[in-house]
């Protein structure tokens, strides 16, 4: 695979734009289908972060094959703190049958408690059972395919599990907001984060078949991580 793709066929380019060095930049076309190689190297980030909220396989394949963004496991961290307080605080509402509050004692108790321990556990688990699922399924076709596993698309796989997962941030302001359809929320908040992987998937997959071996691991992925949550569940509490 090439340095650069076009977003909107996948195909690789030499370059993105040529620089004249006078604050003036000539945006390449693409070969295979004529349109601009990656238009999103003049947008906003802002405006690159909301086509991938939205789904746009084109703004998936910009920030994960056409930049040099490489804070994916920063972002992990920060994914994994929000996990593990999500899962408290899911959990002390159904202990108690109350309602979440934003009373600052209880936030504070919240953080001081052991299960917040116990679900940082059960949250690692999770991501690290995710990334293991979706690489054996690749790792299994590149082996059928290529008798071999290219360790650059190991290390673009995990990047994109790790950068579509972002949504599970979304979960924060539906505990603070949702009283009633909580979880709904957050089942919603899951199914985001199904179909945000698998776009993430299908743009650094440059084999064919994208969209079945997508599906495939992602739900592989799902249900281990399911099941490991559930087992660490009955263990840990
Ligand atoms: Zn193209």
């Amino acid at each position: 695979m090439g340095k650069y793709q076009c977003i909107e066929c996948g195909a690789e380019v030499e370059s993105l734009f040529h620089d004249y060095n006078t604050d003036v930049i000539k945006i390449h076309h693409c070969d295979a289908c004529h349109s601009v190689a990656d238009k999103y190297i003049e947008y906003e980030p802002v405006i690159i972060i909301l086509d991938a909220l939205l789904l746009q396989p084109q703004a998936y394949r910009h920030l994960l094959i056409n930049t040099s963004f490489n804070s994916h496991w920063r972002l992990a961290l920060i994914l994994w703190i929000c996990d593990a307080f999500t899962k408290l605080i899911l959990e002390r509402s159904e202990i108690t049958g109350q309602q979440f509050t934003t009373n600052f004692e209880y936030i504070n108790y919240a953080f001081l408690g052991m299960e917040l321990y116990s679900n940082y556990i059960i949250a690692a688990v999770e991501l690290f059972v995710l990334i293991g699922a979706v690489l054996v399924i690749y790792g299994t076709r590149d082996l059928f395919q290529n008798k071999t596993i290219k360790p650059f698309s190991t290390s673009l796989l995990m990047k994109a599990v790790i950068c579509a997962s972002f949504g599970r941030v979304l979960a924060i302001p539906a505990l603070l907001w949702g009283d009633v359809y909580r979880h709904l929320y957050m089942i919603l908040c899951q199914v985001f984060v199904f179909l945000s992987t698998m776009q993430a998937l299908k743009a650094v997959d440059p084999g064919p078949h994208k969209t079945f071996f997508a599906l495939l691991a992602v739900s592989l992925g799902f249900s281990v991580q399911l099941s490991a949550s559930s087992y660490l569940y009955l263990w840990l509490k």
